[in-house]
Protein backbone atom coordinates (compact mmCIF):
# COMPACT_ATOMS: atom_id res chain seq x y z
CA UNK A 1 0.00 0.00 0.00
CA UNK A 2 0.88 3.41 -0.97
CA UNK A 3 1.45 5.99 1.71
CA UNK A 4 2.41 8.77 -1.00
CA UNK A 5 -0.82 11.70 -1.31
CA UNK A 6 -2.95 10.43 -4.28
CA UNK A 7 -2.98 13.13 -7.29
CA UNK A 8 -6.21 15.07 -7.25
CA UNK A 9 -6.04 17.49 -9.74
CA UNK A 10 -8.96 16.81 -11.18
CA UNK A 11 -11.04 16.53 -8.50
CA UNK A 12 -9.64 20.13 -7.04
CA UNK A 13 -10.00 21.39 -10.24
CA UNK A 14 -13.69 20.24 -10.73
CA UNK A 15 -14.30 21.60 -6.80
CA UNK A 16 -13.25 25.16 -7.55
CA UNK A 17 -15.60 25.30 -10.08
CA UNK A 18 -18.51 24.02 -8.22
CA UNK A 19 -17.53 26.38 -5.22
CA UNK A 20 -18.88 29.39 -7.47
CA UNK A 21 -22.20 27.36 -8.19
CA UNK A 22 -23.31 25.53 -5.39
CA UNK A 23 -22.97 26.42 -1.72
CA UNK A 24 -19.65 24.35 -0.46
CA UNK A 25 -19.64 22.90 -4.19
CA UNK A 26 -22.10 20.32 -2.95
CA UNK A 27 -25.96 19.03 -2.94
CA UNK A 28 -25.85 18.10 0.42
CA UNK A 29 -23.40 18.97 2.89
CA UNK A 30 -21.51 15.82 4.16
CA UNK A 31 -20.18 15.65 0.47
CA UNK A 32 -18.10 18.45 1.32
CA UNK A 33 -15.97 16.41 4.04
CA UNK A 34 -15.12 19.45 5.61
CA UNK A 35 -16.01 17.89 9.35
CA UNK A 36 -12.87 15.57 8.72
CA UNK A 37 -11.01 18.85 6.82
CA UNK A 38 -10.11 18.05 3.90
CA UNK A 39 -12.08 18.65 0.03
CA UNK A 40 -14.52 16.53 -1.44
CA UNK A 41 -13.50 13.88 -4.04
CA UNK A 42 -15.25 13.63 -7.30
CA UNK A 43 -16.54 10.66 -8.35
CA UNK A 44 -16.84 9.13 -11.54
CA UNK A 45 -17.71 5.32 -11.50
CA UNK A 46 -18.73 2.47 -8.86
CA UNK A 47 -18.82 -0.98 -9.51
CA UNK A 48 -19.15 -3.73 -6.91
CA UNK A 49 -17.67 -2.38 -3.50
CA UNK A 50 -15.31 -0.10 -5.18
CA UNK A 51 -15.49 3.18 -5.97
CA UNK A 52 -13.23 5.36 -8.77
CA UNK A 53 -12.68 9.03 -8.92
CA UNK A 54 -12.19 11.70 -11.57
CA UNK A 55 -8.36 11.00 -11.18
CA UNK A 56 -8.54 7.36 -11.76
CA UNK A 57 -7.71 6.21 -7.73
CA UNK A 58 -10.10 3.42 -6.07
CA UNK A 59 -11.58 3.17 -2.80
CA UNK A 60 -13.05 0.24 -0.90
CA UNK A 61 -16.26 2.35 -0.07
CA UNK A 62 -18.05 1.88 2.93
CA UNK A 63 -20.80 4.55 2.52
CA UNK A 64 -22.70 2.73 -0.11
CA UNK A 65 -24.08 6.30 -0.98
CA UNK A 66 -25.45 6.55 2.89
CA UNK A 67 -27.06 3.04 2.50
CA UNK A 68 -28.97 2.52 -0.75
CA UNK A 69 -26.54 0.58 -2.20
CA UNK A 70 -26.91 -2.50 0.10
CA UNK A 71 -26.05 -4.99 -3.34
CA UNK A 72 -22.97 -2.57 -3.92
CA UNK A 73 -22.92 -0.48 -6.71
CA UNK A 74 -23.97 -1.31 -10.55
CA UNK A 75 -25.35 -4.46 -9.46
CA UNK A 76 -26.20 -6.13 -13.04
CA UNK A 77 -29.87 -7.26 -11.78
CA UNK A 78 -30.45 -3.26 -10.64
CA UNK A 79 -29.18 -2.02 -14.06
CA UNK A 80 -31.05 -4.57 -15.95
CA UNK A 81 -34.40 -3.18 -14.42
CA UNK A 82 -33.77 0.16 -14.36
CA UNK A 83 -32.74 0.19 -17.95
CA UNK A 84 -35.67 -2.12 -19.01
CA UNK A 85 -37.79 -0.23 -17.08
CA UNK A 86 -36.45 3.26 -18.47
CA UNK A 87 -36.91 1.95 -22.00
CA UNK A 88 -41.15 1.70 -21.13
CA UNK A 89 -40.87 4.99 -20.05
CA UNK A 90 -39.50 6.87 -17.31
CA UNK A 91 -42.69 8.27 -15.77
CA UNK A 92 -46.75 8.56 -16.52
CA UNK A 93 -48.05 10.51 -13.40
CA UNK A 94 -50.31 7.48 -13.13
CA UNK A 95 -50.38 4.33 -11.01
CA UNK A 96 -47.93 1.46 -12.28
CA UNK A 97 -48.05 -2.46 -11.45
CA UNK A 98 -44.41 -2.35 -10.26
CA UNK A 99 -45.74 0.03 -7.55
CA UNK A 100 -48.26 -2.56 -6.66
CA UNK A 101 -45.90 -5.44 -6.52
CA UNK A 102 -43.53 -3.40 -4.44
CA UNK A 103 -45.81 -2.50 -2.28
CA UNK A 104 -47.28 -6.25 -1.48
CA UNK A 105 -43.33 -6.92 -1.18
CA UNK A 106 -43.19 -4.30 1.86
CA UNK A 107 -45.41 -5.17 3.37
CA UNK A 108 -44.64 -9.06 3.48
CA UNK A 109 -41.93 -8.06 5.03
CA UNK A 110 -42.20 -5.17 7.11
CA UNK A 111 -44.58 -6.59 10.27
CA UNK A 112 -46.00 -2.92 10.78
CA UNK A 113 -46.80 -2.46 7.22
CA UNK A 114 -50.27 -3.09 5.59
CA UNK A 115 -50.26 -0.18 3.06
CA UNK A 116 -47.67 2.08 1.69
CA UNK A 117 -47.25 5.68 0.03
CA UNK A 118 -44.50 6.40 -1.68
CA UNK A 119 -42.70 9.56 -1.83
CA UNK A 120 -39.04 11.07 -3.32
CA UNK A 121 -37.05 11.10 -0.30
CA UNK A 122 -37.10 9.70 3.49
CA UNK A 123 -37.34 13.74 4.53
CA UNK A 124 -40.89 14.01 2.28
CA UNK A 125 -41.93 10.50 3.83
CA UNK A 126 -41.57 11.95 7.37
CA UNK A 127 -42.85 14.99 7.07
CA UNK A 128 -45.90 13.25 5.77
CA UNK A 129 -45.93 10.72 8.31
CA UNK A 130 -45.78 13.22 11.67
CA UNK A 131 -48.93 14.89 9.34
CA UNK A 132 -50.83 11.86 9.80
CA UNK A 133 -50.15 11.10 13.08
CA UNK A 134 -50.91 15.00 14.20
CA UNK A 135 -54.35 14.23 11.64
CA UNK A 136 -54.96 11.14 13.59
CA UNK A 137 -54.48 12.37 17.33
CA UNK A 138 -55.81 15.58 16.88
CA UNK A 139 -52.74 16.52 18.55
CA UNK A 140 -49.47 18.57 17.58
CA UNK A 141 -46.03 18.08 19.64
CA UNK A 142 -43.55 15.32 18.55
CA UNK A 143 -41.12 13.95 20.59
CA UNK A 144 -37.88 12.99 19.03
CA UNK A 145 -34.08 11.76 20.31
CA UNK A 146 -31.35 14.39 20.62
CA UNK A 147 -28.60 12.83 17.78
CA UNK A 148 -31.63 11.11 15.71
CA UNK A 149 -31.94 12.67 12.16
CA UNK A 150 -35.13 12.52 10.39
CA UNK A 151 -34.18 14.24 7.12
CA UNK A 152 -34.35 18.12 6.80
CA UNK A 153 -37.67 18.48 8.22
CA UNK A 154 -38.07 22.22 9.68
CA UNK A 155 -39.90 21.11 12.64
CA UNK A 156 -37.19 18.10 13.13
CA UNK A 157 -34.24 20.39 13.23
CA UNK A 158 -34.67 20.71 16.64
CA UNK A 159 -32.36 20.88 19.33
CA UNK A 160 -32.67 20.01 23.20
CA UNK A 161 -32.83 22.96 25.39
CA UNK A 162 -31.76 22.41 29.23
CA UNK A 163 -33.74 20.29 31.36
CA UNK A 164 -34.28 16.29 31.25
CA UNK A 165 -37.45 16.75 28.82
CA UNK A 166 -37.59 20.16 26.62
CA UNK A 167 -39.45 21.64 23.92
CA UNK A 168 -36.83 21.58 20.79
CA UNK A 169 -35.31 25.04 19.64
CA UNK A 170 -34.25 25.68 16.15
CA UNK A 171 -31.11 23.50 15.24
CA UNK A 172 -30.68 25.67 12.00
CA UNK A 173 -31.64 29.68 11.21
CA UNK A 174 -34.75 29.68 8.95
CA UNK A 175 -36.51 27.08 11.63
CA UNK A 176 -39.12 29.28 13.40
CA UNK A 177 -39.07 28.74 17.10
CA UNK A 178 -42.90 27.86 16.96
CA UNK A 179 -42.29 24.89 14.64
CA UNK A 180 -39.11 23.69 16.24
CA UNK A 181 -41.66 24.14 19.95
CA UNK A 182 -43.58 21.52 18.67
CA UNK A 183 -40.75 18.98 18.67
CA UNK A 184 -40.20 17.46 21.78
CA UNK A 185 -36.60 16.42 22.60
CA UNK A 186 -34.85 14.05 25.00
CA UNK A 187 -31.63 11.81 25.09
CA UNK A 188 -31.59 8.06 23.69
CA UNK A 189 -31.59 4.99 26.09
CA UNK A 190 -32.88 7.26 28.89
CA UNK A 191 -35.82 5.67 30.26
CA UNK A 192 -36.66 8.75 32.82
CA UNK A 193 -36.38 11.49 30.20
CA UNK A 194 -38.77 9.57 27.83
CA UNK A 195 -41.32 8.61 30.84
CA UNK A 196 -41.36 12.30 31.88
CA UNK A 197 -41.69 13.87 28.74
CA UNK A 198 -44.55 11.40 27.36
CA UNK A 199 -46.50 12.40 30.50
CA UNK A 200 -45.50 15.88 30.52
CA UNK A 201 -46.83 16.89 27.16
CA UNK A 202 -49.46 15.82 24.94
CA UNK A 203 -47.47 13.49 22.18
CA UNK A 204 -49.01 13.20 18.43
CA UNK A 205 -45.99 11.13 17.94
CA UNK A 206 -43.44 9.40 19.43
CA UNK A 207 -40.44 8.92 16.92
CA UNK A 208 -37.16 7.01 16.45
CA UNK A 209 -35.08 5.42 14.82
CA UNK A 210 -35.01 2.19 16.05
CA UNK A 211 -31.22 1.92 15.98
CA UNK A 212 -30.04 5.58 15.45
CA UNK A 213 -26.97 5.57 12.85
CA UNK A 214 -27.24 9.07 12.40
CA UNK A 215 -25.07 9.69 15.25
CA UNK A 216 -22.94 6.97 14.63
CA UNK A 217 -24.77 3.57 15.03
CA UNK A 218 -26.05 3.81 19.15
CA UNK A 219 -28.01 0.55 19.60
CA UNK A 220 -31.55 1.11 21.89
CA UNK A 221 -30.90 -0.50 25.44
CA UNK A 222 -32.80 -3.84 26.30
CA UNK A 223 -36.20 -2.82 26.98
CA UNK A 224 -36.24 0.61 25.55
CA UNK A 225 -38.17 0.32 22.16
CA UNK A 226 -40.32 -1.35 24.46
CA UNK A 227 -40.75 1.18 26.69
CA UNK A 228 -41.47 3.62 23.86
CA UNK A 229 -44.35 1.18 23.18
CA UNK A 230 -45.69 1.16 26.30
CA UNK A 231 -45.32 4.77 26.70
CA UNK A 232 -47.18 5.14 22.86
CA UNK A 233 -50.09 2.98 24.67
CA UNK A 234 -50.58 4.56 27.37
CA UNK A 235 -50.70 8.33 26.71
CA UNK A 236 -52.22 7.79 22.98
CA UNK A 237 -49.40 8.65 20.77
CA UNK A 238 -48.63 7.05 17.77
CA UNK A 239 -44.93 5.11 17.88
CA UNK A 240 -43.59 5.96 14.50
CA UNK A 241 -40.08 4.02 13.56
CA UNK A 242 -38.24 5.88 11.03
CA UNK A 243 -36.28 2.59 9.34
CA UNK A 244 -34.90 4.54 6.29
CA UNK A 245 -31.27 3.49 7.43
CA UNK A 246 -32.59 0.05 9.28
CA UNK A 247 -35.37 -0.81 7.05
CA UNK A 248 -34.57 -4.02 4.84
CA UNK A 249 -31.10 -3.80 6.52
CA UNK A 250 -30.84 -4.89 10.00
CA UNK A 251 -32.83 -7.71 9.19
CA UNK A 252 -35.48 -8.36 6.32
CA UNK A 253 -38.13 -6.93 8.48
CA UNK A 254 -36.28 -3.96 9.63
CA UNK A 255 -35.12 -3.11 13.45
CA UNK A 256 -38.98 -3.97 14.17
CA UNK A 257 -38.38 -7.65 13.52
CA UNK A 258 -35.20 -7.46 14.90
CA UNK A 259 -36.58 -6.72 18.28
CA UNK A 260 -39.94 -7.81 18.11
CA UNK A 261 -41.62 -4.08 18.65
CA UNK A 262 -44.21 -2.67 16.21
CA UNK A 263 -44.55 0.44 15.54
CA UNK A 264 -47.71 2.41 14.45
CA UNK A 265 -46.02 3.73 11.66
CA UNK A 266 -42.60 2.60 9.70
CA UNK A 267 -40.72 5.07 7.44
CA UNK A 268 -38.52 4.06 4.88
CA UNK A 269 -36.21 5.05 2.25
CA UNK A 270 -32.68 4.46 0.78
CA UNK A 271 -32.61 0.47 0.41
CA UNK A 272 -36.17 0.61 -0.88
CA UNK A 273 -35.28 2.44 -3.80
CA UNK A 274 -32.14 0.37 -4.66
CA UNK A 275 -30.29 3.89 -5.60
CA UNK A 276 -32.29 5.72 -6.80
CA UNK A 277 -34.61 8.27 -5.72
CA UNK A 278 -37.65 6.45 -3.38
CA UNK A 279 -38.83 6.66 0.23
CA UNK A 280 -42.35 5.08 1.46
CA UNK A 281 -44.62 5.52 5.09
CA UNK A 282 -46.97 2.68 5.73
CA UNK A 283 -48.90 1.48 8.91
CA UNK A 284 -51.90 -0.32 9.13
CA UNK A 285 -54.79 0.31 6.83
CA UNK A 286 -57.50 2.58 9.25
CA UNK A 287 -54.39 4.73 9.71
CA UNK A 288 -53.41 4.82 5.66
CA UNK A 289 -56.99 4.89 4.72
CA UNK A 290 -56.76 8.54 6.36
CA UNK A 291 -54.67 9.85 3.65
CA UNK A 292 -55.73 11.50 -0.08
CA UNK A 293 -57.77 10.49 -2.06
CA UNK A 294 -59.71 8.00 0.41
CA UNK A 295 -59.02 10.75 3.93
CA UNK A 296 -58.86 14.21 4.17
CA UNK A 297 -54.77 14.13 4.95
CA UNK A 298 -53.48 15.71 1.86
CA UNK A 299 -49.74 14.40 0.58
CA UNK A 300 -49.02 13.81 -3.22
CA UNK A 301 -46.17 13.82 -5.67
CA UNK A 302 -45.24 14.02 -9.02
CA UNK A 303 -42.14 11.59 -9.22
CA UNK A 304 -43.46 9.29 -6.64
CA UNK A 305 -43.09 5.40 -7.22
CA UNK A 306 -41.12 6.30 -10.27
CA UNK A 307 -40.89 3.48 -12.26
CA UNK A 308 -37.22 3.63 -12.60
CA UNK A 309 -37.07 3.58 -8.69
CA UNK A 310 -39.66 1.15 -7.99
CA UNK A 311 -37.80 -1.15 -10.91
CA UNK A 312 -34.59 -0.67 -8.49
CA UNK A 313 -35.91 -0.92 -5.49
CA UNK A 314 -37.86 -4.26 -6.52
CA UNK A 315 -34.72 -5.94 -7.72
CA UNK A 316 -32.81 -4.91 -4.75
CA UNK A 317 -35.19 -6.95 -2.86
CA UNK A 318 -35.63 -9.49 -4.69
CA UNK A 319 -31.62 -10.02 -4.38
CA UNK A 320 -32.42 -9.72 -0.66
CA UNK A 321 -33.13 -13.48 0.64
CA UNK A 322 -32.51 -15.35 4.13
CA UNK A 323 -28.43 -15.95 2.22
CA UNK A 324 -27.86 -12.61 1.81
CA UNK A 325 -28.88 -11.28 5.58
CA UNK A 326 -26.56 -14.00 6.78
CA UNK A 327 -23.90 -12.67 4.45
CA UNK A 328 -24.69 -9.42 5.31
CA UNK A 329 -24.51 -9.93 8.79
CA UNK A 330 -20.91 -11.99 8.52
CA UNK A 331 -19.45 -9.09 6.32
CA UNK A 332 -20.49 -6.97 9.02
CA UNK A 333 -19.19 -8.86 11.98
CA UNK A 334 -15.89 -9.10 10.29
CA UNK A 335 -15.34 -5.71 9.65
CA UNK A 336 -16.47 -5.09 13.00
CA UNK A 337 -13.80 -7.82 14.36
CA UNK A 338 -11.09 -5.94 11.98
CA UNK A 339 -11.26 -2.78 13.45
CA UNK A 340 -11.09 -3.80 16.60
CA UNK A 341 -8.06 -5.55 15.39
CA UNK A 342 -6.81 -2.70 14.03
CA UNK A 343 -7.40 -0.46 17.09
CA UNK A 344 -5.96 -2.99 19.49
CA UNK A 345 -2.59 -3.52 17.40
CA UNK A 346 -2.47 -0.11 17.25
CA UNK A 347 -2.83 0.34 20.84
CA UNK A 348 -5.38 2.47 21.17
CA UNK A 349 -8.96 1.65 22.75
CA UNK A 350 -11.60 2.53 20.42
CA UNK A 351 -15.41 1.37 20.60
CA UNK A 352 -16.46 -0.25 17.27
CA UNK A 353 -20.35 -0.61 17.67
CA UNK A 354 -21.92 -2.48 15.46
CA UNK A 355 -25.60 -4.06 14.31
CA UNK A 356 -26.01 -6.20 10.72
CA UNK A 357 -25.76 -3.86 8.09
CA UNK A 358 -24.20 -1.12 9.94
CA UNK A 359 -20.96 -0.49 12.11
CA UNK A 360 -19.27 2.62 13.83
CA UNK A 361 -15.61 3.28 15.36
CA UNK A 362 -16.14 5.58 17.72
CA UNK A 363 -13.10 7.60 19.08
CA UNK A 364 -13.70 7.10 22.43
CA UNK A 365 -13.01 4.44 24.94
CA UNK A 366 -16.31 4.41 26.72
CA UNK A 367 -19.37 2.87 25.04
CA UNK A 368 -21.67 5.00 23.31
CA UNK A 369 -25.46 5.17 24.41
CA UNK A 370 -26.40 8.52 23.36
CA UNK A 371 -25.98 11.98 21.54
CA UNK A 372 -23.63 13.13 24.34
CA UNK A 373 -21.30 10.30 23.89
CA UNK A 374 -21.19 10.34 20.04
CA UNK A 375 -20.17 14.39 20.52
CA UNK A 376 -17.98 13.49 23.23
CA UNK A 377 -15.76 11.72 20.60
CA UNK A 378 -11.74 13.01 19.39
CA UNK A 379 -13.49 14.12 16.53
CA UNK A 380 -9.92 15.31 15.10
CA UNK A 381 -8.29 12.71 15.67
CA UNK A 382 -11.18 10.72 13.42
CA UNK A 383 -11.05 13.49 10.75
CA UNK A 384 -7.02 12.54 10.65
CA UNK A 385 -7.63 8.58 10.40
CA UNK A 386 -10.12 9.24 7.39
CA UNK A 387 -7.91 11.58 5.71
CA UNK A 388 -5.58 8.69 6.07
CA UNK A 389 -7.73 5.73 4.87
CA UNK A 390 -8.37 8.06 2.08
CA UNK A 391 -4.77 8.33 0.91
CA UNK A 392 -4.53 4.48 1.13
CA UNK A 393 -7.69 3.36 -1.03
CA UNK A 394 -10.42 2.88 2.03
CA UNK A 395 -13.48 5.42 1.79
CA UNK A 396 -14.93 5.54 4.97
CA UNK A 397 -17.92 8.34 5.92
CA UNK A 398 -16.84 11.59 6.58
CA UNK A 399 -18.38 12.39 10.09
CA UNK A 400 -18.01 10.46 13.27
CA UNK A 401 -21.79 10.88 13.37
CA UNK A 402 -22.52 8.21 10.48
CA UNK A 403 -22.44 4.47 9.61
CA UNK A 404 -20.23 2.51 7.96
CA UNK A 405 -22.77 0.73 5.54
CA UNK A 406 -21.37 -2.69 4.69
CA UNK A 407 -22.89 -4.39 1.35
CA UNK A 408 -23.47 -7.89 -0.05
CA UNK A 409 -20.33 -6.86 -2.54
CA UNK A 410 -17.79 -6.41 0.09
CA UNK A 411 -15.38 -9.35 -0.05
CA UNK A 412 -13.21 -11.03 2.60
CA UNK A 413 -10.45 -9.20 1.09
CA UNK A 414 -12.01 -5.56 1.38
CA UNK A 415 -11.99 -6.51 4.92
CA UNK A 416 -8.56 -7.64 5.39
CA UNK A 417 -7.29 -4.53 3.11
CA UNK A 418 -9.68 -2.54 5.54
CA UNK A 419 -8.24 -3.51 8.36
CA UNK A 420 -4.58 -3.32 7.44
CA UNK A 421 -5.47 0.42 6.44
CA UNK A 422 -7.32 1.06 9.68
CA UNK A 423 -3.88 0.00 11.60
CA UNK A 424 -1.73 1.86 9.27
CA UNK A 425 -4.03 4.95 9.49
CA UNK A 426 -3.91 5.07 13.23
CA UNK A 427 -0.16 4.77 13.52
CA UNK A 428 0.37 7.48 11.47
CA UNK A 429 -2.06 9.44 13.94
CA UNK A 430 -0.67 8.63 17.14
C1 LIG B 1 -31.35 9.56 5.21
C2 LIG B 1 -32.35 9.61 6.29
C3 LIG B 1 -33.53 10.35 6.18
C4 LIG B 1 -33.78 11.31 5.05
O1 LIG B 1 -33.88 10.69 3.82
P1 LIG B 1 -33.58 11.59 2.50
O2 LIG B 1 -33.95 10.67 1.38
O3 LIG B 1 -32.15 11.96 2.55
O4 LIG B 1 -34.48 12.78 2.58
C5 LIG B 1 -34.49 10.21 7.16
N1 LIG B 1 -34.29 9.41 8.22
C6 LIG B 1 -33.16 8.71 8.37
C7 LIG B 1 -33.01 7.80 9.56
C8 LIG B 1 -32.14 8.81 7.43
O5 LIG B 1 -30.98 8.16 7.62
Amino acid sequence: MSAEARITSRSSELYHRALDLMPGGVNSPVRAMRAIGRDPIFISSGEGSRLFDVDGNDYIDWVSSWGPLIAGHAHPAVVDAVASAATDGTTFGAPTKGEVTLAAEVASRIPSVEMVRMTSSGTEATMSAIRLARAATGREQVLKFAGSYHGHVDGLLAEAGSGLATQGIPASPGVPEAVASATVVVPWNDRDAAREATERFELAAILAEPVPANMGVVPPEEGFLELLRERADHTGALLIFDEVITGFRVSSGGAQQRYGVTPDLTILGKVIGGGLPAAAYGGAAVLMEQVAPVGPVYQAGTLAGNPLAVAAGLATLELLDARAYQRLEAVTEALAAGLRRAFSEAGVPLQVQSVPGLVTPFFTTAPVRDYAGATGCDLDAYGAWCRGLLELGVYPPASQFEAWFPSLAHSDEDIERTAEAARAALERIR
